[in-house]
């Protein structure tokens, strides 16, 4: 009876599946970044339509890295606020430049809202649908993965940006622009999180 038990799932486990063929081929060069290339280049970011970034090296941040970034992202987004259609939109019509310098003489706000003059920025949010990201080539901002740089951030500040259409809250928890909330805080927190284990 055992016997006949075994054969009988195994029989039911074992199927050939629908013949279909795996496309593109081949997978490695498919709308990469070309290292023979000029550099930089543009290039879009998979199942993300209206989504492309730019980088200065094909050795940095791979488009597919930067697409499982913004994956993780609307999760943890979902996991903390919901179903929120304006956050997929916000990421529906976006540039990200990798930008490779410092951005020393920048002006921008702390996290709680001081305003500071000259100081080193990690990122910017230059409108609501361009975000750069800053990774100095001999500074400490010289990161191999997404999840120790500023993209998540710059992308919390373009949704804003999309939902109030005049300004990103450029002063996170400070008063004088409102939009961010700890809320954001904790989706920056958890993605990043996530990322940093998987290598991104
Ligand atoms: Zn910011």
């Amino acid at each position: 009876m055992k016997r006949v038990l075994f054969l009988t799932s195994f029989i039911l486990l074992s199927c050939l599946g629908p013949k279909w063929t795996a496309r593109p081929l081949p997978t490695h060069t498919f709308k990469r970044c070309k290292p023979m290339h000029p550099m930089p280049q543009m290039t879009p970011i998979p199942s993300f339509p209206g989504v492309w970034q730019v980088v200065n090296s094909c050795d940095e941040y791979p488009r597919e890295k930067t697409s499982i970034a913004l994956t993780i992202f609307l999760k943890e987004w979902r996991k903390v606020l919901g179903n929120d259609y304006r956050a997929m939109k916000g990421l529906s019509d976006l540039m990200i430049v990798w930008q490779d310098e410092s951005a020393n003489t920048h002006s921008g706000y702390s996290s709680i809202g001081i305003f500071h003059e000259n100081v080193r920025i990690r990122g910017a949010t230059m409108n609501d649908s361009l975000v750069i990201i800053y990774q100095d080539k001999n500074g400490p901002d010289r990161h191999t993965r997404i999840c120790e740089s500023a993209l998540i951030h710059e992308l919390i500040h373009i949704i804003i940006w999309k939902q109030t259409r005049k300004h990103g809250d450029p002063d996170h928890l400070g008063k004088k622009y409102l939009g961010w909330t700890a809320d954001h805080s904790m989706i920056i927190q958890r993605t990043n999180e996530s990322l940093c284990i998987l290598g991104i």
